[in-house]
């Protein structure tokens, strides 16, 4: 593997995207050379990473365990930012929910860029390519049958929870109906929908393993430090790679996948950002793009555990109901449903004219004008050894807050400054309280609430716990105190602003940007399947030559 020969094409990172456009692309043209450089090792033999209780995963040995800069309006908090640091990416370590997020989401994303090609419906085929759903009966026009991805449910994998009926009944009593075949993946998630899971008989499906990068070159544990540009003829071009060891190596087009939090700071190492930014850590400035690590966005995940008045009934994991014994129940997360919802639009109107200085006409305004998918809930059976308790997972999917990716150093191993601005918005708050109010009546009011549900365990600091007359004031400060991160960082290299519909890096020949960092609004799904399909779609666009 001589520095001197000139690849076709060089992935930076061996993550999810990376692994899917590598594989198509040999398969379209087995007499590509690619070269992948992966930071992190190949660990898809490891048994500690494959089954859902597996114990490597979030601060484990394949975790690059980032920390946000202090989040303002989370009480100046720094919060823990995961990300998977292997072959595979997010897919070695990530939780394998299958969450697609709405068609609304795509369909803004596509009249943003103005291409059809990043609709919903442009994004459909892609969708279906990756993915083997396991029932063809359920939305046959929305799923796919013989992708490498292949996807589970709750009942496909026989897990019979004993409070299902019981949680399905009480979402009815909050006015939330299950939708057509449980499925939220078929572009309309608002309502329940049964779990879904990329994960084959429980078993972890890690993207560089279902999507195997035979006929490629691999080279594993090396970091990658900047792209090398050069300037000919008054155009910028990327003509390869610059390892943190010293070796280059040489391509005819450059790759950049390596997800939304370093893929923006190797584009910086290497020239391409705000000018100003740049200047700050003494990095020489080859094209002033003021738009690079700008627009990051994440979900934000908020848990609150309750006692069950009854741990003998067997509801939850660990409470001795021999059902669980069964080896399925290993085999996925602890739970029936993801059930989503929009927020009262009144409420939202006014925190939008907080938010935007001017009164939005409900018409017209994107949050306003129809249903949005703002936030998820999760009721889970387990959260203590010993089946006592329960949990409950808040994720807010449709932030408007944007933050940003800068450069701590001009050192590629210093992670960036990551700010994903959690809760930064008047919306945000808004949406996240009034969620939360969601979950409280679920938990107190509804037949789960009444009959199976004891007391709010509450969170250190605070000596209230969550009851039906919580204020928003103590509400608020939970939020403040408790938001963590979700895992799905995006946005921070935008398609319209920093790469073009093709994506291809704005002024820069050679170089494009494949991963999580390109989507330029929130998408509200758990981001494998958006990335899975714009991968399969930037896949599809390379390989086409465009
Ligand atoms: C803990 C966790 C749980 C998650 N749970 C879910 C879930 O349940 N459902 C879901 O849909 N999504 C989930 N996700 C998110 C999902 O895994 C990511 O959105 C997805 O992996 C992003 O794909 P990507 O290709 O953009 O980046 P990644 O898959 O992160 O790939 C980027 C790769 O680039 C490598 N890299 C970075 N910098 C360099 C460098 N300088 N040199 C060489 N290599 C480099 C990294 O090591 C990594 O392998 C989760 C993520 C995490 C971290």
């Amino acid at each position: 593997m001589g520095s001197c020969k000139i690849w076709d094409y060089i992935l930076v990172g061996g993550g999810l995207s990376a692994s899917v456009v590598t594989h198509r692309l040999i398969e379209s043209n087995p007499k590509l050379n690619i070269l992948v450089v992966e930071a992190g090792p190949d660990a898809s033999d490891r048994p500690d990473i494959v089954w859902p209780n597996s114990t490597n995963l979030v601060g484990g040995d394949f975790d690059w365990a980032y920390n946000t800069v202090d989040q303002q309006w989370l009480d100046n908090r720094q919060v823990d930012m995961p990300a998977g640091k292997a072959l595979g990416g997010g897919t070695v370590i990530n939780a394998g929910g299958w969450v697609r997020g709405d068609k609304v989401d795509y369909d803004l994303w596509g009249s943003i860029v103005d291409d059809e090609r990043w609709t919903y419906e442009g994004l459909l085929p892609f969708m279906k390519k990756s993915e083997t759903f396991w029932d063809k009966r359920i939305n046959p026009t929305q799923h796919g049958l013989k992708g490498p991805v292949s996807i589970q449910s709750v009942t496909s994998t026989n897990r019979e929870f004993p409070l299902r009926d019981h949680v399905l009944r009480s979402w009815g009593e909050l006015g939330l109906s299950p939708l057509e075949g449980l499925d939220a993946n078929a572009g309309t998630p608002l309502g329940i929908g049964e779990l879904q899971e990329n994960k084959k008989d429980g078993r972890r499906q890690i993207a560089s393993s279902v999507y195997p990068l035979h006929g490629a070159t691999v080279v594993t544990d090396t970091l990658v430090e900047k792209i090398l540009l050069e300037r000919k003829g008054g155009k910028l071009r990327a003509k390869g790679i610059k390892l943190a060891n010293g070796t280059d190596f040489r391509g005819s087009n450059v790759l950049l996948a390596a997800g939304a939090i370093r893929s923006p700071q190797l584009l910086m190492l290497s020239g391409v950002g705000p000018a100003d930014e740049l200047a700050k850590v003494g990095v020489p400035v080859l094209l002033d793009q003021p738009a690079v690590g700008k627009n990051l966005s994440d979900h934000g995940l908020f848990a609150h555990l309750w006692n069950v008045k009854d741990p003998s009934a067997g509801w939850a994991i660990g409470s001795g109901n021999p059902l669980f014994e069964q080896e399925q129940y290993g085999w996925g997360g602890p739970m029936d449903f993801l059930t989503t919802t929009d927020v009262c639009k009144e409420g939202l109107a006014a925190a939008i004219e907080e938010d935007e200085g001017v009164a939005p006409d409900p018409e017209t305004h994107p949050l306003l004008s129809g249903p949005r998918a703002f936030a998820e809930h999760v009721f889970m059976y387990a959260g203590a050894a010993d089946g006592s308790k329960v949990t409950f997972i808040l994720i807010t999917l449709l932030p408007t807050a944007r933050g940003s990716v800068k450069l701590a150093s001009a050192s590629i191993s210093d992670p960036p400054l990551i700010d994903p601005n959690f809760l930064g918005s008047a919306v945000d708050r808004y949406v996240a309280r009034e969620a939360l109010k969601t979950q409280l009546k679920f938990a107190t009011s509804t037949e789960v609430g009444r009959d199976i549900l004891d007391r709010e365990l509450g969170a250190p600091g605070f000596d209230q716990v969550f009851t039906t007359n919580s204020t928003d004031e103590y509400i608020d400060a939970r939020l403040r105190a408790g938001l963590g991160t979700s895992f799905h960082p995006m946005g921070s290299l935008a398609m319209g602003s920093v790469v073009d519909t093709d994506l291809r890096v704005k002024g820069v020949e050679g170089l494009r940007v494949i991963d999580a960092s390109v989507f330029p609004v929130p998408i509200t799904g758990h981001l494998q399947v958006a990335v899975y399909a714009l991968a399969e779609q930037a896949a599809e666009i390379i390989s086409k030559g465009a």
